[in-house]
């Protein structure tokens, strides 16, 4: 019950926050680019079958292998890729959120 509403909390709600808190002059547009940091889900595409509830995405898909989210965080280090890296950094945060939820219940 709990785990669905901090999934997507995480996917929609706190991008628009951190938008609206650390971006406000530009935070709409801000936030766009953050919710489309999520096509970073289309490597599923990849996989069969592309959607299983019960599979842990960080390490599975090709986007959400350690070295792709280790490039994620270098991109944090160049200002105007920052906002990218944010978006990336939660989405894999939401993901790995998700991956312990399983392995714990
Ligand atoms: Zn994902």
């Amino acid at each position: 019950m709990l785990q669905p509403f901090v999934h997507y909390g995480l996917h929609f709600l706190v991008p628009i926050a951190i938008a609206y808190i650390f971006y406000r002059p530009t935070w709409i547009k801000t936030a766009l680019i953050l919710l489309a940091t999520m096509a970073v889900d289309l490597d599923h595409l990849l996989s069969q079958p592309v959607f299983d509830a019960t599979r842990c995405s960080i390490g599975y898909h090709l986007l959400h292998q350690p070295l792709a989210i280790i490039c994620y965080a270098i991109l944090f280090l160049f200002p105007r890729a920052r906002v990218v890296s944010i978006g990336l950094l939660l989405h894999m945060l939401a993901d790995k959120l998700d991956c312990t939820w399983m392995a714990i219940s």
